[in-house]
């Protein structure tokens, strides 16, 4: 909730009526009123100038913010661009000039301390203070000299002297204990964070929480002083306040439960990959063994096999991301890709970050000489399964800018459809037509032909378009392979100017000709993504 009195600074000689409760205020022009404020800072504009980025800032920086047109103010350790805010702020712009470029906190706590002004800001978030380095530099020491630290909203010593200029937007952590609990804090220095970015195991006493930016990762890795309890550390996207993410700061606070209600010296020992950040794909893929709890028949020869991630894991699949199975089959470790999907087609619910939190979903066509596939389908509800973090280059921005969707999928090449369909329809408000053109081979290859069918219903925007290549007698709907005719058949814009993503996915030919057949027909590589490994 949005606190009604915006953040003000005493004008010269206001402190007594300050300490009174008075405010110096200064008419408003129109269109500047907080519910005017309020609507800017939601309109998505960039209100820092730095398109997201969060940075660290030297005194020295700050100082030469300190214009009117360019005026940064620091309040308890938080550097924020108040340019934008000021004809919205109602003690005038002089007031919150005179803390321009420099530290208003005193200023501010002798007005109203209580006012929510990391709510009222948020979006003219520009960092945090950098601390002047005092010592000379040393090493990070390891978190075993980590104890009893204070947060106090100001980076640690050490931290800051450990990060050259080139590393001063690595996230860095911190961690602090009550009686009950241990808070590992992980400050990402970037807006944005959101539970599909932050991937948490934590099991007997290893700890491995995992942020994804973008390409990088980071990584807190420690094998835990004393163990933690399971049901408090399990279940994080039900039971919310384990894993608190303040989104528009970058913030991830990871909660454990102690068993034993003892003082911790350290937060234990540092792991190989422990507080580094690095990219992605030099990270190397992390498994957990997740319980086969059901099985499915979706087709004759494809089922839907539900996972039950373990107690302390948190892993969100993000829309358009596949991940990983590991199993030892004759003696050799086999790894393959799946896309997750949801248990079933619906529109009645938002696309929850994480579905419920704990179960996976997978569609696998159980091939009959297929070396994985039959060692899964041999698996027994309550057998183990190693699954991978996620993995892959489609980003939801793709679809959050375009009016027509176009999915075409080749048999099980409908997977990646199945939540960027459901992410489309339930929140994506600019789209306009969404296409689904599916092909297999036979009627009974087709996958939740009748979810889709209802979901055409339901959903005036979503159409579905059968095609089958090898159609029994009976088929009075499309036949054919992916063709140039085909495709410009169904892949139309609906507008001359509108703009269209196509996505596509099955096997690795259909996908290439399709890509070719669409370049031919016009479309650029911008508006084609494809899923692959
Ligand atoms: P293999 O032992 O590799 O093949 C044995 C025989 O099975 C082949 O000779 C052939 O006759 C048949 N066969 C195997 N694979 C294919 C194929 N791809 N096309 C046609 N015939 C084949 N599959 C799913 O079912 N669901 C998914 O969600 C899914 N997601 C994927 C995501 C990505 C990013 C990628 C790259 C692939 C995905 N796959 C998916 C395919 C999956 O990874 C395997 O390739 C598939 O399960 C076959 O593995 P297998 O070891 O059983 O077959
Ligand atoms: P399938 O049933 O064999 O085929 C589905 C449709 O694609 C059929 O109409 C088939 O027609 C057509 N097709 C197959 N090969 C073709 C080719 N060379 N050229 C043109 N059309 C072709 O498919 P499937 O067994 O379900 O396999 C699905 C594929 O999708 C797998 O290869 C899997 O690896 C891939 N996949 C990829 C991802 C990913 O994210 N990258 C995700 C899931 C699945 P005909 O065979 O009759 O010609």
């Amino acid at each position: 909730m949005l606190n009604v009195t915006p953040p003000a600074f005493p004008a010269p000689g206001s402190q007594q009526r300050a300490a009174a409760g008075a405010r110096s205020k200064v008419p408003l022009k129109p269109g500047r009123s907080l519910m005017d404020w309020i609507r800017l800072t939601k309109s998505g504009k960039d209100l820092t100038g730095l398109k997201g980025r969060l940075i660290e800032v030297t005194e020295d920086e700050l100082s030469k913010h300190n214009k009117k047109e360019d005026c940064w103010i620091c309040i308890r350790g938080f550097v924020y661009n108040v340019t934008p805010y000021m004809e919205y702020h109602p003690g005038g712009e002089d007031e919150l000039m005179r803390a321009a470029g420099a530290d208003g906190t005193d200023l501010f706590d002798q007005v109203h301390r209580w006012v929510n002004y990391e709510s009222m800001l948020k979006e003219c978030l520009v960092g945090r203070m950098a601390v002047k380095p005092i010592a000379a530099p040393k090493e990070v020491s390891s978190i075993v000299s980590e104890d009893k630290k204070q947060l106090n909203g100001v980076l640690p010593e050490k931290k800051v002297l450990a990060t050259s200029s080139a590393k001063d937007l690595s996230p860095s952590y911190d961690w602090f204990q009550t009686d009950s609990l241990i808070t590992i804090v992980i400050y990402t220095k970037q807006k944005d964070m959101n539970a599909e970015l932050v991937i948490v195991d934590c099991r007997d006493k290893q700890l491995r929480g995992e942020i994804i930016m973008d390409d990088h990762s980071y990584l807190v890795e420690v094998d835990l002083d004393h163990e933690v309890s399971e049901d408090v550390a399990g279940n994080f996207c039900v039971l919310h306040h384990f894993l608190n993410i303040a989104e528009k700061v970058g913030k991830v606070e990871i909660i454990l439960s102690k068993k034993d209600n003892i003082h911790w010296k350290m937060l234990g020992q540092p792991q190989e990959g422990h507080n580094t950040f690095i990219k992605c794909t030099d990270r190397g893929l992390f498994y957990r063994k997740c319980k086969l709890v059901s099985k499915t028949q979706v087709t004759h020869d494809t089922k839907l096999f539900c996972l039950m991630l373990p107690k302390g894991t948190h892993l969100c699949i993000p829309t358009g991301q596949h991940v990983y199975l590991k199993q030892v089959i004759a003696g050799t470790e086999v790894i393959k890709p799946y896309t997750p999907v949801l248990p079933f087609l619906s529109l009645d619910f938002q696309e929850p970050p994480c579905h419920d939190g704990v179960h996976i979903y997978l569609m696998i066509k159980i091939y009959s000489h297929g070396l994985f596939t039959q060692a899964l389908d041999h698996l027994q509800i309550g057998d183990y399964i190693s699954v991978s973090n996620p993995e892959g280059n489609f980003k939801k921005s793709q679809v959050q800018t375009s009016e027509d969707l176009f999915l075409l999928a080749g048999g099980t090449g409908f997977t990646p459809m199945v939540k960027l369909l459901n992410f489309s329809l339930t929140e994506v408000s600019c789209l306009r037509t969404v296409k689904l053109i599916f092909f297999n081979k036979t009627e009974d290859d087709i996958l939740w032909r009748n979810q889709l069918e209802q979901l055409a219903l339901k959903d005036e925007r979503f159409e579905v378009q059968f095609i089958l290549s090898q159609p029994s007698k009976e088929w009075v709907g499309k036949q054919g392979k992916i063709s140039s005719s085909l495709l410009s058949e169904f892949v139309k814009r609906s507008r001359r100017d509108s703009k269209v993503l196509i996505c596509i996915c099955g096997p690795a030919p259909f996908t290439e000709q399709g890509v070719q057949y669409l370049k031919d027909l016009g479309y650029s590589q911008e508006e084609i993504h494809t899923f692959t490994a």
